[in-house]
């Protein structure tokens, strides 16, 4: 992996402790503040603080935004695009505190890296291991700890590596290896676009520093899989099937195997708004063409036919509630997984999880924000990977079926086998 590759990033932390002005700083550090909202900026500072002397509240950035996108979204996360001469991000901006957790954790199943928060003043708390816990759950694999307001603890070394070694400790119990640490100011830029002169005691690189230099590894080996979007048929002579690759690379003449059914065909174009291509790999929306005429419909997979994916209708999965009202086992919901839309019901909850330890609790019902570990049974085989391999085929959510609420987001874990009886 080269460094100049597109980042995908999260932040998370407690209500207040600077997410909005730790982004809002980074952008403007990063030189991606438009001069038009620059001059908002000074202006709306100005009035929040009048008479004193001039600095910028850098929260207003972020929230400043919000509006804009209150409009009927169900999901409420920003994708934000920026750029440095070194690398490009695209970070998960998860406002809202009432339902935090669930854009939290929109915004980490996308996410390579998080930049999670920690009030200095504060430590480590129990929201601090909640989120951390759902992000290592959506398998984010790499934490950049970001101690702020170091300010208000006189800059002190001594807190600063107390909460780094608390937050060090929580982290690796969740699987997590890869944690970079930091002392942070948001509010005047310690740290997040440049070195800070007020902690010499700490001599590692800035936030974005960091996050430019950073190396997620590539998942190695993937096989191609990509969802039927919608089968694009304008005329007789063409029948298309579009999609977005979501694991490995397809090429031209390729053997690929139709799922959850078994027929095969070979590739026979590969074609995109500027052109046909000889081949294209994961992210790349696509409209493929196939050597002989099969039935497929929006929902169905196409993957590599030397190493299909798994098929079941059987699941153990964990899942993160997200309803108000809680899970009941045994009623009915829609899973959604790729494209596919299936009838899901809940037969088991197995064990809910503690996030704070993360022991494992008997439950007959998960409230929300809780994880549980469950089967479930669905009304027709689907076609999946363990969300390790392929958050795509491997990520769910489940809807309620009166309010088309999203009341989950769940992670296959292995496909059972129907039991016979
Ligand atoms: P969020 O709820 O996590 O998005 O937090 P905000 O970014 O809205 O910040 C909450 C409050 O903390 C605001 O009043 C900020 O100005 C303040 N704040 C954020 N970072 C710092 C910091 O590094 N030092 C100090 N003194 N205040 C900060």
């Amino acid at each position: 992996a080269t460094t100049a590759s597109l980042l995908r990033f999260i932040t998370c932390g407690s209500v207040d402790d600077g997410k909005s002005t730790l982004l809002g700083r980074l952008l403007y550090d990063a030189g991606m503040v438009p001069e038009d909202q620059l001059a908002a900026l000074e202006r709306d500072s100005a009035r929040t603080c009048p008479g004193e002397a001039p600095s910028l509240d850098f929260s207003l950035l972020t929230d400043g935004l919000d509006a804009e996108r209150q409009q009927g979204i169900t999901i409420d996360v920003a994708y934000r695009y920026f750029q440095t001469p070194r690398r490009s991000f695209i970070v998960a901006d998860c406002p809202g505190h009432e339902q935090y957790t669930r854009n939290m954790a929109t915004g980490a199943s996308t996410a390579d890296v998080a930049v999670v928060l920690v009030d200095a003043r504060k430590g480590l708390l129990t929201q601090t291991r909640r989120h951390s816990y759902i992000c290592a759950l959506l398998g984010v694999r790499q934490v950049i700890l970001a101690v702020n307001k170091m300010d208000l603890v006189e800059f002190r070394q001594d807190i600063y590596a107390s909460i780094e070694m608390a937050c060090r400790e929580m982290i690796a119990s969740l699987g997590i290896d890869d944690v970079q640490c930091l002392p942070v100011v948001a509010t005047d830029g310690d740290n997040i676009g440049k070195r800070s002169a007020r902690m010499p005691w700490y001599d590692g690189p800035s936030l974005l520093e960091r996050l430019e230099c950073i190396e997620v590894p590539a998942v190695r080996g993937a096989a191609f899989r990509m969802p039927v979007q919608w089968v694009n048929r304008p005329d007789p002579e063409f029948r298309g099937y579009a999609g977005t690759i979501c694991g490995g690379t397809v090429a031209v003449g390729m053997p690929v195997v139709v799922q959850p059914g078994s027929q095969r065909a070979h590739i026979e174009r590969i074609v995109t708004a500027d052109g046909d291509l000889p081949q294209a790999r994961e992210g790349q929306a696509v409209t493929l063409t196939l050597d002989r005429e099969i039935d497929i419909v929006r929902g169905d997979v196409l993957a590599d036919a030397a190493q299909p994916a798994q098929v079941s209708d059987q699941f153990a999965a964990h899942l993160l509630w997200m309803g108000d009202e809680a899970l009941l086992p045994n009623r009915t919901y829609i899973l959604k997984c790729g494209t596919r839309s299936v009838s899901a019901r809940i037969t088991a909850i197995k064990h809910k999880v503690d996030v704070n330890t993360q022991a494992e609790l008997a439950a007959r019902r998960l409230e929300l924000n809780e994880v549980g570990y469950c089967n479930l049974d669905l009304d027709h085989p689907i076609a999946f990977e363990p969300y390790a391999q392929n958050r795509t085929l491997g990520g769910f959510i489940l809807i309620d079926r009166q309010s088309q609420a999203t009341v989950a987001c769940g992670m296959f874990d292995f496909g059972l086998r129907r039991a016979h009886n």
